[in-house]
């Protein structure tokens, strides 16, 4: 008899995974860590009871969260990621030849020791790239006491609760806000959204307090039980979230990447919020 891993979504809805091979498991100091092989989505991460990332799906959000800043802004040289310990995010960022240095803010040492080890392709040598800092701290801590500038601030955490809940508050949108290159943009995991639909409304009063222009654009992720899985986006410059597919299009074709998920056109439409959302966040009108 399999094994299950099972996942408490919400009161009265659980997701269940079949843990068709135990990789890893332990507390590091900062959360309980589990990698296992599963039949249908590859190996899987989950810290503290909660599923991060599968290999099956993880390209969705990563193309998801890095391209649509990346290319609606055009000259990306210095990308700051907070959190991502699988490296994902960091293999997705360095894809793009414009970029420079990607500095990686992530508190548990273990997460990418064990992720390097455990899930080698989420972060496929991307942790050996020359243009890679990373940096083992709090995020918030970091970004107190750093002189550096990023084009753009991914927040690659894990939910508002336990180490990450402070990389959703005011202070911290503030101090992402200090560290913001001029025409910078702030993305971040912002849970999916039907479910945490008050994680979405926090966000967008602490978005609506501090910068010129914000939203969400979403996208599904299978193993993100609930359905849409909403990034926050906020930066002083209007003219990013308007950038046209034409634009888009250009750049995408200049990276030379080839994606799985993201085109120009997702990235446009994916800006498109539903009633339930825009009435959330107080925007009746994209
Ligand atoms: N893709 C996942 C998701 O959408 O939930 C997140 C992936 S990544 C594994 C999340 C990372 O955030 C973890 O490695 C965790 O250690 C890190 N993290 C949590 N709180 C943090 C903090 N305050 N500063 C830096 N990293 C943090």
């Amino acid at each position: 008899m399999a094994d299950n891993y099972r996942e408490r979504v919400c009161n009265g809805y659980d997701h269940l995974l079949t843990i068709d091979e135990r990789l890893y498991e332990a507390r590091t100091d900062h959360q309980h860590l589990l990698i296992f092989k599963n039949r249908s989505f590859g190996r899987v991460l989950a810290l503290d009871g909660v599923i991060q990332t599968t290999e099956a799906d993880e390209f969705i959000y990563h193309e998801m969260m890095v391209h649509v800043p990346v290319l609606a802004h055009g000259d990306v040289r210095r990308v700051l990621i907070i959190g991502g310990g699988d490296g994902a995010m960091l293999r997705e960022v360095l894809r793009h030849r414009t970029i420079q240095q990607v500095i990686q803010v992530e508190i548990d040492q273990s997460v990418i020791d064990l992720c390097r080890q455990y899930l080698p392709n989420h972060s496929k040598g991307a942790f050996e790239d020359s243009r890679a800092h990373i940096v083992i701290d709090d995020g918030l801590h970091f970004l107190q006491q750093t002189h550096e500038r990023f084009d753009v601030i991914l927040t690659d955490s894990t939910d508002p609760d336990g180490p990450a809940e402070k990389l959703f508050s005011r202070p911290y949108y503030a101090a992402c806000k200090a560290c913001l290159a001029p025409g910078g943009v702030l993305v971040t995991q912002n849970g999916v959204a039907f479910l945490q639909l008050d994680e979405v409304r926090s966000s967008a009063r602490h978005f609506e307090a501090l910068f010129q222009d914000w939203h969400f654009f979403t996208a599904a992720v299978p193993t993100y039980a609930g359905g849409i899985m909403a990034f926050g986006w906020a930066s002083d410059n209007p003219e990013l979230r308007q950038q046209d597919v034409k634009t888009l299009e250009q750049r995408f074709s200049q990276s030379g990447i080839a994606s799985r998920y993201y085109t120009p056109d997702i990235h446009r439409s994916a800006f498109a919020l539903p009633q339930y959302i825009l009435d959330a966040i107080g925007k009746t009108s994209p």
